[in-house]
């Protein structure tokens, strides 16, 4: 006998890796159980929600056991058979719960549940995020000929304001009190008629911003443009999953090359893709391409309330959107048929996903576009180490630079303040006086300045102010981290340790101190020096963006809005003001301290310094005025500082990959982090030792190419009262960790003291 069978994966969340379970599709359901759908099926003894994968005909043997039923089908699908392949892939790649990797595909404010009730029944529980309908009061076909009673008030007012055009009944109950029994009274005679219209929540959106340009669409595209253009239309031409890096200067006019990238998609029938950093994702960036793509435009990220982003992917799942723009989680919508992703600046961090399934946006949408035969597009004005490697020797992939800006406006100068030397010379201060000169000068002609904390990670590391000496490993050279408890220095990597010196070892000086500065502590010294230099009574505001100020919604916009208004400002902030900015009134870009990465234990350390420096230089001069660029810092004779402050990228790229090969560190190998936590150290300790014994049997007797590293503390040792520990894997370039890997934690008991995650190409380390 054939019948009809789903592969079901039940919404159960679990740390085990499941896999999917066969039920039978009654035949009264055949047409509506579709993959994607959520459905109602018993498991064991009681019902669960699950979501299809995949539905077949199957040939039951008749003495075989038979399938249990699928029971209901509960939704539309949420996610076609691609999805589900993505799902699966996700699941293998990263040795995540399939469980997990389906959620990812659900529409936001969640599913359907099934929720017991004290007396061992159960009852369904719909989400309670849904469309929202509006009732609108519209001319109905008696509107002109039907004359109200003299005192009926309020009957006469609804058909005034219908005569002007369409209202929402909450406006007229705002207007004039309680109206249902006159409208009520209207509908009957025919003047008026109710309907219902569903309503986008968050289409409210201010267009643009004050201070920042409108966006048009430039008569012609600058050479650099056009060559960028060319080298991605020659692989959508292609059609065969190729993946473009494009790397453009910021302001070298990228934005337009995807736009129209976009448009040649488009006008193939196939829709597109734009990934944005969360936080570039303001209403400036949605309009640029609301401007061209008007309403078919979708947008998500993490700062829209639930409603607003349950209206934008039903807007996809219908099929109105043909473009959509947001955060990493834009990957996951139902939008069909997708030609072409962008991922506009491919370096940044947050396309790493930090909780399960822990995926590199990177690799799912290169995955994605190989399957579906697109095209990746990878924009960034400091593209990542493994974007650049991978452009060099794999093949579908190439490699396109923007040297230049489309307005022609050159690239600030750099210049680097060896913060040592200022402080041998008799300064305690965080700015220098080359610093402080540039600032009142540039307020005083009225312009503005912005000056970047940089705060990365809160791992402290000791730091010599006279010579800029700082304790590194012995075996790893990365920085030994500070460890207030025991007053001494680890390393994170090897264990190695050793304690605090009293003195600097190079040149004995007392000064051998924590680094790192708040904020606020910034800010106070900053306005002191702006009273000093330029009167108390000058008026220069200092516009604070860290984490404390923009935790509010929409306290991002509202600060950007009032340095964009000031006749002449500083902002200041951490990591967060180093992107997307575009005012051109902005001449000096100040770094305070470039060297808190430098110093963090970490592999990527000196490349993230670099990037920072490239970016926040493209914040400066971007209109008619000039820019200048100060970079404080402790080594200033780093490569990392050096080839940045001359834009060269080569000069820190050859001896980056060099260093990378010899420790191997990716893009040469590939890493996988085991991150073991809990409230007792002991146990956590003990999980630690046996998972890396496990492990090490594992894969060090397969291949002399693996390596695991001894368990360690984390470099941020604690979190929440739990303790953490981790093991480094490291394996060959193109190995399958998943699979060297899955087996260890497919079968580890859950031990109800400690928790494990496993992190396959991790990019905190931290
Ligand atoms: P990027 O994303 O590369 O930093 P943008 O896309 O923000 O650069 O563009 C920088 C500026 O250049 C914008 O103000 C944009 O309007 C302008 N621009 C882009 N393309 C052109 C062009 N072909 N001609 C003139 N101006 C352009
Ligand atoms: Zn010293
Ligand atoms: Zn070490």
């Amino acid at each position: 006998m054939v019948a009809r069978t789903a592969h079901i994966v039940l919404d159960i969340p679990t740390q085990a890796l499941d896999s999917p379970y066969t039920y039978e599709v009654p035949a009264h359901l055949v047409d509506e159980a579709r993959v994607g759908c959520a459905v109602l099926v018993p498991f064991g003894s009681r019902k669960a929600i699950g979501f299809i994968m995949e539905v077949e005909e199957r040939v039951t043997d008749e003495g075989g056991r038979a399938l249990k039923r699928l029971e209901r089908v509960l939704s539309q699908p949420y996610f076609t058979a691609m999805g589900a392949r993505c799902a699966a892939f996700l699941a293998q790649r990263y040795v995540a719960p399939l469980s997990a990797c389906v959620r990812l595909f659900t529409p936001p404010g969640g599913v359907p549940r099934v929720v017991r009730n004290q007396h061992g029944g159960w009852r369904l529980e719909q989400p309670t995020v849904g469309e929202v309908d509006d009732r609108w009061v519209v001319a109905g076909p008696q509107l002109d000929r039907f004359q109200p009673r003299k005192n009926a008030v309020k009957q006469m007012a609804v058909l005034e304001a219908v005569r002007r055009g369409d209202v929402r009944m909450t406006e007229l109950t705002l207007e004039y009190g309680a109206v249902s029994a006159a409208v009520r009274a209207l509908v009957e005679k025919g003047a008026v008629v109710v309907e219902r219209r569903r309503r986008m929540r968050g289409d409210e959106q201010p267009a643009c911003v004050a201070g920042s340009r409108a966006y048009q669409r430039p008569a012609a595209l600058t050479e650099c443009q056009e060559q960028a253009l060319s080298a991605i239309r020659a692989a959508q031409h292609q059609a065969d999953g190729s993946v473009v890096v494009v790397d453009g200067v910021t302001g070298s006019g990228k934005t337009e090359v995807y736009l129209r990238a976009i448009e040649a998609e488009l006008v193939r029938g196939r829709t597109a893709i734009v990934l944005v950093p969360e936080i570039s994702l303001t209403p400036q960036t949605v309009a640029r391409f609301r401007s061209r793509f008007g309403s078919t435009v979708a947008v998500m990220h993490s700062r829209m309330s639930m409603g607003e982003r349950y209206d934008q992917w039903d807007l996809i799942r219908e099929g109105a959107a043909r473009v959509v723009v947001g955060a990493r989680s834009a990957l996951f919508t139902p939008l069909q048929n997708v030609g072409l992703i962008v991922i506009d600046e491919e370096h940044e961090t947050t396309y790493k996903q930090e909780s399960a399934p822990r995926y590199v946006s990177r690799d799912v949408a290169a995955w994605m576009m190989q399957q579906s035969s697109g095209t990746l597009v990878l924009g960034s004005a400091t593209p990542s180490i493994e974007a650049l490697y991978q452009a060099r020797v794999r093949p579908g992939w190439s490699f396109v630079s923007m040297p230049k800006r489309a307005n022609g406006s050159p690239l600030p100068q750099v210049e680097v303040v060896d913060m040592a030397a200022e402080f041998a010379a008799g300064s305690r201060s965080m700015f220098s006086g080359r610093l402080r000169r540039a600032l009142t000068d540039e307020l005083a002609a009225g312009h503005k300045a912005v000056l970047l904390l940089n705060q990365r990670g809160f791992a402290s590391f000791l730091l010599c102010r006279d010579c800029g000496f700082v304790p590194e490993c012995v075996n790893c050279s990365t920085s030994l981290t500070f460890h207030e408890r025991g007053n001494k220095l680890v390393c994170h990597h090897c264990g190695y340790e050793i304690a605090a010196p009293a003195v600097c070892p190079e040149c004995e000086s007392p000064y051998l101190k924590r680094f790192g500065a708040g904020t606020q502590r910034v800010e106070t010294e900053l306005r002191s020096l702006i009273d000093a230099e330029l009167g108390a009574d000058a008026a220069v505001p200092v516009v604070r963006m860290d984490a404390d100020t923009t935790a509010a919604k929409g306290a991002h916009q509202r600060l950007l809005e009032e340095f964009a208004r000031a006749p002449r400002a500083v902002l200041l902030g951490t990591q967060m003001i180093a992107k997307g900015l575009d005012f051109d009134d902005v001449t000096l870009v100040g770094v305070v301290n470039a060297d808190t990465q430098l110093h963090l234990p970490d592999y990527r350390a000196s490349e993230r310094t670099f990037d920072l420096i490239e970016q926040v230089a493209g914040r400066a001069g971007r209109g008619a005025l000039p820019g200048r660029v100060i970079v404080q810092t402790y080594e200033a004779d780093s490569i990392a500082i050096r080839a940045a402050a001359a834009y060269d990228r080569e000069a820190f790229l050859v001896p980056e990959l060099e260093k990378r090969r010899v420790l191997r560190y990716p893009p040469y190998v590939r890493m996988a982090n085991v991150l073991i936590w809990g409230p007792d150290e002991k146990a956590v300790r003990a999980e630690a030792d046996r998972l890396h014994a496990c492990i090490r049997e594992r894969v060090a007797s397969a291949d002399r190419d693996w390596e695991v590293l001894a368990a360690t503390p984390c470099v941020i040792a604690r979190i929440r009262g739990n303790f953490r520990w981790h093991i480094v894997v490291k394996g060959p370039q193109d190995c399958d960790m998943a699979a060297a890997l899955r087996d260890v934690f497919a079968h580890r008991k859950p031990d109800g003291r400690t928790t494990v995650a496993l992190d396959i190409d991790p990019v905190d380390l931290l």
